[in-house]
């Protein structure tokens, strides 16, 4: 299982390589790093054994934040209800977005990273909603519409993939500014 010291911390050039393609069927190591990064999004967002094992909860792990330079991150976002499904829970592997709302998305707590040691205060503006295209771990593709935070936490892990993380996109003049219709989610 995956700890904090597995995951890479900005300044890791892994962190700002475009990632490479994954093909079909998956390897046995690719396979194994799907469900151990999904792992990592359970443990961690189990309050005990976040504790235990010291672990920083997260919502979303892309394969670059465990050093392999691979299209695949797991992204687990809880229902606000514990008890209803998950918002969305997959490992997203060769993700595109083919289509974005014009209309901005912002959490209004700013972002966070778990390959991030130290918090960057600000607005990251993207797209409120967009339609996600990926393959499953079987090779299946899926099209689904994501909208808020769901669709915040894809951008975020998508960036992942490309070599960009989330402070870049942060305005360094004007940190709290977001664009007139902006949708902000708490
Ligand atoms: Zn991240």
């Amino acid at each position: 299982m995956y700890l904090m010291k597995d995951i890479t911390r900005d300044g890791n050039p892994v962190l700002r390589k475009r990632a490479a393609k994954v093909s079909f069927p998956l390897s046995d190591e690719d396979q194994k790093l799907a469900k151990e990064m999904m792992k990592y999004l359970e443990v961690s967002q189990d309050p005990e054994l976040c504790e235990k094992y010291k672990l920083r909860a997260g919502v979303g792990l892309a394969a670059p934040q465990v050093g392999v330079s691979k299209q695949m991150a797991a992204v687990l976002v809880p229902a606000p209800d514990e008890n209803d499904e998950p918002l969305f829970k997959d490992v997203i592997i060769n993700p595109v977005i083919v289509s974005e709302s014009v209309q901005y998305g912002a959490l209004t707590e700013g972002e966070g990273c778990l390959s991030v040691d130290k918090d960057v205060p600000g607005y990251v503006p993207r797209h409120d909603r967009i339609t996600l295209r990926y393959q499953d771990v079987n090779g299946e593709t899926h099209k689904v519409r994501l909208k808020h935070y769901p669709a915040i936490v894809c951008q975020h892990e998508i960036d992942h993939l490309h070599g960009v993380l989330f402070y870049d996109h942060i305005s360094k003049d004007d940190p709290f500014t977001a664009p007139d219709d902006t949708v902000m989610i708490s």
